[in-house]
C-alpha cells in the first residue's frame, strides 16, 4: 500500500475484515458477505470498497487519494488466494463488480460481471473451463454488453438487436442454440456497437475495466431511478453505495452447475420450510430475466444431493446466526456450492408477526426483540379488509400499493362522473393517468383511485392516504384514454361502467368484483376470535406481541371519540380513556336548529332559552360516553369550530332569499339568518372566532357545556358508576383566556357536584404556537395539557389544513422539502420543538402536569416514538389506530438491539 504522510483512511476491506454490523460502511451485501466468510461458509473471495469512498467520489468528482493503491493491494491478495491473475491470458481471474448500499435497493444500481476478459484471456477462460469455447465467448459477450450498457451508457437495445439478428440468421429463438462461432461473431458485433457509441475500442486492459466499473457503480447511486426509489422508500440520499469486487464463480458451466435463490421461511405467510427456485446451467441474471423456467429448490435434491444437503445446512445455520428469516443467492459451479449473498429477508406484514412469534418459540429471540421486529404500519395493514382471492381472480396489472385497503367499483374516468354515480349510490373507482387538484371531488366520491402514472408521493397517493382511501398508483400497464372513456390492459378493454377491484396494499388490479374478507386481526381486537383457542397463527402472534407491548409501554393510549359506539369500540381495542371528545359533532343533525336559535338570539332571554334546550341533550350525550368509559378518564373539549359551520352557506342563502323576495314571499326569518351569516362571515375562519374566543364572546355557551358535563358525571356516579371528566378548553393562546373560562367553570362545577365525590379536572389544548411558547404561564391555570398537533402544524407552518394536502403537498414531497406530510407525521424539528418546549416549561411550572396529544399524530407510528421521547403521559387517536399506538408505544419503550426494521 502506498505510504502517505498523513494517516490514510481505509477504503477497502477484505471480506475477512468485515462483519454484519458494518452496513453503514460496507453496505448490506458487503457486510453480510463478510459475515458469511467469517462463519466459514463457502463465499468466493473478494473485497468491499466502502460507502465512504463512494461519498468522497460523489462529492469531489474523483476517487479519493489512496483508493487506487488500496484496491491494487487487495486485488493482489485476491489473485494470490485464487492462484490466478486478472487478465492472465492463460488462466485469468475474473471478478464481478456489484453495488451494495446500506438498505437494499433491488435493481436500482449497477452490476458488471466477468470483468477481466479480453481478446486474449477469453482463450485462457476456455482452457480453464475444459476447452469450453462456447462458455468463454458467451462470458465475453456478456461482459461487453453489461459494461457497454452500465459503464458507458450504450443503448441496451442495440445489443439485444444484434443478438436477435444472429438468432434469426441461425433460425432459433433460444440462446443455448448459439455455438462458439456464433458467439465469437456476436462479440465482434458488440465491439462495433461499443465503438460506435463511445468513440473508442472496448478496453482490453482489465484494470481499466475494473476501475471504470467501480466508478459506474458509484455513479449509479445518483441515477434517476435510484433517486426516485430512495425518495419513495424514505432512504436518506447521502448514504452512498459500497462496491463489492468478488471472484467470479460460474453456474453456466454445464448441467452440473446452476444458480438459485431461496428463503429460509415463507416470506408471504411466515410458514416454516424451504422456499426457493433453482435454474441449472445458468448465471444469476438469467434467473432474474426469466429466460428459462426455474424449478422448485427441492428438485435440486435429485440433481445434486450433496450440494442440496450442504445448502440446507447453511440455511439452517444462517437462520440460527441471524435469528431471522434470511434470503440467499447461491451458485453451484461443477458440483461446488458458493454463497453469493444473504440478508435478512423482506416479508409481508402477516409474516413479520408470525415469524417473530415462531422465533420466540424457538428460543432464538426474546419478546422485546419480537416487538422490535414488527411495527405499527404492518399492524395497520393487517387491520384492513382484504380481497378473498382464489384461482378465479388473476391480477391484470400491478402498480404501487399507494394507500391500503381493498375496493371494488364501476370504472369512471372523470371527477364529475364519479360524483354523479356516487350520488346514485354506486361504488366507483376513479381511473386517471394521474390525478390533479381538480379531481378532488371525484376522489372523495370514489371508493378507490387507480392511476397509470406516479409513485407513492404522487398527488393521487398523497391525497388518498390523507383520506384513508384505497389507491393504486403507477399501474403503467394500463393505457388510459380519458376522452374515449376506456383503458386497455393487455388484451382487455375496460369501459366506463365496467367493474374493477384494486388492492391498495399489493398494488394489484383485478377485473370484476372480488369479494372482500374482514380482517381476522380486527376480529381478534373486537373479541370475536379467542387467541388462546384459534388455530390462526397470525392472531396468536399478534396477541402475544400486543400483550408484551402493553406490558412494556410507558405511554398510555386513549382514543378520540364522541359517540358511545366509538367509545365502546375503542375500549375493546384497548383504549384507556378518551383523550378528545369533540362536542361540536353533538350540535349537528336535528340539533342544528337549536344552534341557529342560539346564534340568532336577539336578546339574553332567547339565548338562554336556546341554551336551556341544548343542556339536557348534551347531558345525555355525556352520560352515554361516561358510562362506556366507566372508570377511565374522559377529556371533553368545549366547542371549538366557528359557529357559521352550523349555518347554511352564505352564497346559497343569499340566492334563496333573493329568489323568495322576488316572489314576494315572507322571508323575515331567512333575512335574519342571512344577516347573521354575513355578520359572522370571516376570510380566515380557522384563525377567527373559534375555540376559547367563542366561549368568551357568546355568554352562557361554555357554561352550558360545563354544567352538562358535571351533571352527567354526577348522574353516572349516583347510578353506581365512576366518571372521571376532564374539561378541555380549545385554542387558548394566553393564560388570561384560560383563567376567565376556568373561574366560571369552577363556580358551576362546585355548584353541581356538591358532595357527590365527582372530581373534574380543567385543562387546555396547546395548539396555538403562542400557547406553546408561554406554557409556563398557562400551566398555572391548567391541570393538564393536550397537544392539538393538527392546529399546531397548521399555525406552525402556516399551512391551511383543509387545503394544502390536495393543493401542493405532492410537489413538496417530490422536491423532498419533507419526506411525509407534516399533518401525518409530526415535524419533530419545528412543530415538535414547540411540543418539547411546552412540555418542559409546563412541567417546570406545575410538576405533575398531565400531558397528552390528541391531534392526528397520536396514532402515527413515528410520532408516537417522538411523544414517548418527549415524556408525554398519553397519546390519543381514532379507535382504529389504538392498537397501532399501543404497539408503537411498546416499541418506543424497549431498548432496541440493532437490526433495522426497514
Ligand atoms: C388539533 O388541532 O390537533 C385537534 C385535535 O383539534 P381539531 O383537530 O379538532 O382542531
Ligand atoms: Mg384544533
Amino acid at each position: 500500500m502506498a505510504a502517505h504522510d498523513s494517516v490514510e483512511r481505509k477504503y477497502v476491506y477484505d471480506f475477512a475484515e468485515g462483519n454484519k454490523d458494518l452496513k453503514d460502511l460496507l453496505g448490506g451485501k458487503g457486510a453480510n458477505l463478510a459475515e458469511m466468510t467469517n462463519l466459514g461458509l463457502p463465499v468466493p473471495p473478494g473485497f468491499t470498497i466502502t460507502t465512504e469512498a463512494c461519498k468522497a467520489y460523489l462529492t469531489t468528482g474523483r476517487e479519493p487519494d489512496g483508493l487506487a493503491a488500496q484496491i491494487e493491494a487487495h486485488l493482489e491478495s485476491l489473485e494470490r488466494e485464487m492462484g490466478r491473475r486478472l487478465g492472465d491470458p492463460d488462466d485469468p481471474l475474473l471478478v464481478s463488480v456489484r453495488s451494495g448500499a446500506k438498505f437494499s435497493m433491488p435493481g436500482m444500481m449497477e452490476t458488471v460481471l466477468n470483468v477481466g476478459l479480453n481478446d486474449r484471456s477469453v482463450v485462457g477462460l476456455s482452457a480453464q473451463a475444459g476447452r469450453n469455447d462456447r462458455f468463454a465467448w458467451d462470458s465475453y459477450r456478456r461482459l461487453i454488453q453489461m459494461f457497454g450498457k452500465t459503464v458507458c451508457e450504450v443503448p441496451g437495445e442495440e445489443f439485444e438487436h444484434a443478438l436477435d439478428e444472429i438468432k434469426r440468421a441461425k433460425g432459433t429463438h433460444n440462446d443455448l442454440d448459439l455455438d462458439a462461432d456464433d458467439l465469437r461473431g456476436l462479440v465482434d458485433a458488440y465491439k462495433k456497437i461499443f465503438a460506435k457509441h463511445t468513440g473508442r475500442e472496448f478496453p482490453q486492459e482489465p484494470r481499466e475495466q475494473l476501475d471504470l466499473a467501480i466508478r459506474a457503480v458509484f455513479d449509479s447511486w445518483n441515477a434517476e431511478r435510484a433517486v426516485l426509489y430512495r425518495r419513495q422508500e424514505r432512504i436518506p440520499a447521502d448514504l452512498g453505495t459500497a462496491v463489492n469486487v468478488v471472484a467470479m464463480v460460474f453456474g453456466n458451466l454445464g448441467p452440473d452447475s446452476g444458480t438459485g435463490v431461496a428463503f429460509t421461511r415463507d416470506p408471504g405467510s411466515g410458514a416454516q420450510g424451504i422456499y426457493g427456485d433453482y435454474l441449472a446451467n445458468a448465471q444469476g441474471e438469467d434467473v432474474v430475466a426469466g429466460i428459462r423456467n426455474t424449478v422448485p429448490l427441492q428438485e435440486l435434491e435429485q440433481l445434486d444431493k450433496t450440494s442440496y444437503d450442504q445448502l440446507l445446512g447453511i440455511m439452517a445455520r444462517l437462520e440460527e446466526h441471524y435469528k431471522d428469516l434470511c434470503d440467499i443467492e447461491f451458485t453451484i459451479e461443477r458440483g461446488k456450492l458458493w454463497m453469493l449473498q444473504t440478508r435478512v429477508g423482506k416479508r409481508t406484514a402477516a409474516a413479520a408477526f408470525v415469524i417473530a412469534g415462531q422465533l420466540v418459540d424457538e428460543g432464538l429471540i426474546d419478546l422485546d426483540e419480537a416487538l422490535h421486529r414488527v411495527n405499527g404500519a404492518q399492524l395497520a395493514q393487517l387491520m384492513f379488509p382484504r380481497f378473498q382471492l382464489d384461482h378465479e381472480f388473476e391480477a391484470v396489472a400491478k402498480g404501487i400499493g399507494a394507500s391500503p385497503g381493498a375496493a371494488s367499483g364501476k370504472v369512471v374516468f372523470t371527477s364529475a362522473r364519479a360524483v354523479e354515480l356516487a350520488a346514485e349510490g354506486e361504488a366507483v373507482i376513479l381511473v386517471r393517468r394521474e390525478t390533479n387538484p381538480d379531481d378532488l371531488n371525484g376522489m372523495i366520491a370514489a371508493k378507490g383511485i387507480l392511476t397509470s402514472r406516479g409513485g407513492k408521493t404522487s398527488h393521487a397517493a398523497v391525497v388518498a392516504r390523507g383520506m384513508g382511501k384505497t389507491c393504486v398508483s403507477g399501474a403503467d400497464e394500463l393505457d388510459v384514454n380519458v376522452p374515449a372513456k376506456r383503458f386497455t390492459v393487455g388484451d382487455h378493454v375496460v369501459n366506463e361502467g365496467d367493474v374493477v377491484s384494486i388492492d391498495g396494499t399489493t398494488g394489484k388490479v383485478y377485473l370484476g368484483e372480488v369479494p372482500v374478507m374482514p380482517s381476522e386481526v380486527v376480529q381478534y381486537f373486537e373479541g370475536e376470535l379467542d387467541p388462546e383457542t384459534t388455530d390462526d397463527a397470525l392472531v396468536r402472534a399478534v396477541h402475544r406481541i400486543m400483550t408484551h407491548a402493553d406490558a412494556a409501554r410507558r405511554l398510555r393510549v386513549r382514543t378520540n371519540a364522541d359517540t358511545g359506539a366509538d367509545a365502546a369500540r375503542a375500549r375493546r381495542f384497548g383504549a384507556e380513556g378518551i383523550g378528545l371528545c369533540r362536542t361540536e359533532h353533538m350540535f349537528l343533525g336535528d340539533r342544528r336548529e337549536l344552534v341557529e336559535r342560539l346564534i340568532l338570539a336577539s336578546g339574553e332571554r332567547e339565548r338562554e332559552d336556546a341554551l336551556a334546550a341544548l343542556l339536557p341533550l348534551q347531558r345525555a350525550d355525556f352520560v352515554e360516553i361516561f358510562r362506556e368509559m366507566d372508570g377511565l378518564p374522559v377529556t371533553v373539549r368545549l366547542i371549538d369550530p366557528p359557529l357559521h359551520e352550523f349555518l347554511p352557506p352564505l352564497e346559497q342563502l343569499a340566492v334563496n332569499v333573493a329568489v323568495a323576495q322576488e316572489r314576494g314571499e315572507d322571508v323575515a326569518k331567512e333575512e335574519a339568518l342571512l344577516a347573521a351569516v354575513r355578520r359572522m362571515h370571516e376570510e380566515n375562519p380557522m384563525l377567527g372566532l373559534r375555540g376559547v374566543r367563542l366561549g368568551l364572546v357568546i355568554p352562557g355557551l361554555f357554561a352550558m357545556q360545563v354544567r352538562a358535563i358535571a351533571e352527567a358525571a354526577v348522574a353516572v356516579v349516583r347510578d353506581g358508576g365512576t366518571a372521571c371528566p376532564e374539561i378541555m378548553v380549545p385554542l387558548v393562546g394566553a393564560v388570561q383566556e384560560l383563567e376567565t373560562v376556568r373561574a366560571e367553570a369552577e363556580r358551576i362545577i362546585a355548584e353541581v357536584v356538591g358532595d357527590s365525590g365527582v372530581e373534574v379536572l380543567i385543562g387546555t389544548m396547546i395548539e396555538v404556537p403562542r400557547a406553546a411558547l408561554t406554557a409556563g404561564q398557562i400551566a398555572e391555570a391548567a391541570e393538564f395539557f393536550s397537544f392539538g398537533t393538527n392546529d399546531l402544524t397548521q399555525m406552525g407552518w402556516g399551512f391551511s389544513r383543509d387545503d394544502v394536502e390536495g393543493a401542493f403537498f405532492w410537489r413538496y414531497l417530490e422536491l423532498g422539502i419533507f419526506g411525509i406530510s407534516p399533518f401525518e407525521s409530526i415535524d419533530a424539528d419545528g412543530v415538535g420543538r414547540l411540543v418539547r418546549i411546552a412540555a418542559e416549561e409546563g412541567r417546570a411550572a406545575r410538576p405533575g402536569l398531565k400531558l397528552g396529544v390528541c391531534g392526528e399524530h397520536g396514532g402515527d407510528p413515528d410520532s408516537v416514538h417522538f411523544f414517548h421521547e418527549v415524556g408525554l403521559d398519553y397519546v390519543s387517536c381514532s379507535p382504529f389506530r389504538v392498537p397501532v399506538a399501543r404497539l408503537e408505544a411498546g416499541r418506543a419503550a424497549i431498548t432496541t438491539t440493532g437490526s433495522d426494521s426497514r
